[in-house]
């Protein structure tokens, strides 16, 4: 392709693009498409020559297009959002096609230097202290798990590495019975071991962790002759926005010299509100690490994980390697190759900040505000029809409901409402029974565009029953 033909599809996909998204709300939010069916209209063998882009365009629009859940619809109410402010899209188009691999200072300073500032920016807006650094990572997930493994190798004298685990006694680490399935992942992977995740009950409306639970799991553990190695803390759990009492969890970890990790990966970007602090993050300053996406409520376009760290050096004694290939001459300089697992480093920083100088804290805070308050609308909206009920109430702009009978029942509404089409949402597990979660969080959502979900949910419940 010459450069020509790529200016003219350039200008053509961003039209595209931008049609798509002023007619997106006229679509069906989940993919209507049955398993294979897009498979199956794909050619089984890669072609011999090349072909035309018009063609190639065109069996995008006809075959893929029709296999998109739609993300960035209005009336998106599964999971957690993946916002993408247009932004934060066009920063990502420039990092596209400039297509530089950033993983050290020297391979684009640019990426690193505006990556540093933009975590400081980051850690300002969530009233995080100075002095807080950071990196950015593609998931909470790898985030996660660069902390589970800084937990392992600080509990071993930072011998892991090196002679591996086996005769390391058993590591263990804590949390509640609300974490993300992520922070299993990280301690199987980190060869701490499902069995050593020591997951514990929650209490309170926050569904918070017990605090006199923790500290006794940690005792038990200490006269067992394990060795206690960290504990995950989460603000907005996946399931119903779980939130631990940080100061309480904090304290315990100061108490016995654990390292700690702060789940935030959803909520983080509700605190750039100071008063959503008061009751979600009070504490968080004291967490060794702390995770966020930007890539969910606050709109950098996925991918885009903060990790903030109170101290890089555990991490870095952790994670760093230098083989020669990789050392830069001259100055100090960062390298955030050297923070995380994956080498190569994608660009993120300039999509936060493209959409920080385009929004302003204030226009994003707007965002936050209106979905917290217009959640709790909605959920008064559906405790109001007949045999519903609201199982957990509004944790920022997150809650749970169930329609009556039992739980084959809730999965049969989340499916005929999904196949509806006109909002999409999904289940979840409280307390022993299915629920049915609802988020509301997309970037362009509006107050009409929630409460239509309650006439929805009404309609759909009503000829399904
Ligand atoms: C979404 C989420 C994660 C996982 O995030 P990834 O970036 O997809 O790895 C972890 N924890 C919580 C609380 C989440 O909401």
């Amino acid at each position: 392709m010459n450069w020509d033909t790529f200016s003219y599809w350039g200008q053509h996909i961003s039209k595209w693009a931008a049609d798509y998204h002023r007619t997106l709300a006229e679509r069906p939010v989940r993919a209507q498409t049955a398993p294979g069916e897009i498979a199956a209209q794909l050619v089984a063998t890669p072609p011999e020559t090349g072909e035309p882009m018009d063609a190639i365009m065109a069996d995008f629009e006809r075959i893929v297009m029709p296999g998109i859940t739609h993300w960035q619809h209005p009336r998106f109410f599964a999971y957690f959002p993946a916002n993408a402010a247009p932004p934060s899209m066009l920063a990502e188009m420039l990092v596209t096609n400039i297509a530089a691999q950033c993983m050290l200072w020297q391979t684009s300073p640019a990426a690193t230097e505006v990556e540093g500032v933009m975590v400081d920016w980051l850690r300002q807006a969530l009233g995080l202290p100075e002095g807080m650094t950071g990196v950015i990572q593609d998931s909470a997930s790898s985030a996660t798990l660069s902390a589970v493994l800084t937990m392992r190798e600080r509990a071993t004298g930072f011998t892991g590495n090196r002679e591996g685990l086996n005769a390391k006694g058993a590591l263990r680490i804590y949390c509640s019975d609300q974490v993300h399935s992520s922070i299993d992942r990280a301690c199987w992977v980190a060869g701490i071991g499902q069995d050593n995740l020591v997951k514990l009950p929650t209490q309170g409306s926050n569904f918070g962790i017990v605090p006199s639970a923790l500290e006794a799991a940690i005792q038990n553990d200490v006269a067992a002759g394990h060795i206690p190695a960290g504990i995950v803390a989460i603000t907005g759990g996946t399931g119903v926005g779980a939130s631990d009492d940080l100061m309480a969890v904090a304290d315990i970890a100061q108490k016995y010299d654990l390292y700690t990790h702060l789940d935030a990966a959803w909520a983080g970007s509700a605190m750039i509100c100071p008063e959503f602090r008061r009751a979600l993050w009070q504490g968080a300053d004291r967490y060794d690490s702390v995770v966020f996406n930007p890539h969910k409520w606050m709109g950098a376009q996925f991918d885009c994980a903060i990790q903030f760290l109170r101290d890089a050096t555990p991490q870095l004694d952790t994670l760093k390697i230098e083989p020669e290939y990789l050392k830069t001459t001259g100055a100090e300089v960062t390298n955030y190759s050297e923070w995380t697992i994956p080498l190569g480093r994608r660009f993120r920083a300039l999509k936060i900040w493209f959409l920080l100088r385009s929004y302003g804290l204030e226009g994003l805070r707007e965002r936050i505000r209106n979905h917290v308050a217009w959640a709790g609308e909605l959920a008064e909206k559906i405790d109001a029809i007949e045999g519903f009920e609201i199982t957990t109430g509004p944790i920022l702009s997150l809650f749970s409901f169930r329609c009556p009978g039992d739980d084959a029942q809730q999965q049969r509404l989340v499916d005929a409402l999904n196949d509806d089409g006109r909002i999409y949402l999904t289940q979840g597990m409280f307390d022993g029974r299915k629920i049915i979660r609802f988020q509301v969080g997309q970037f362009d959502t509006t107050r009409d565009d929630v409460l239509m979900a309650a006439d929805v949910i009404r309609d759909v419940w009503e000829a399904m029953k």
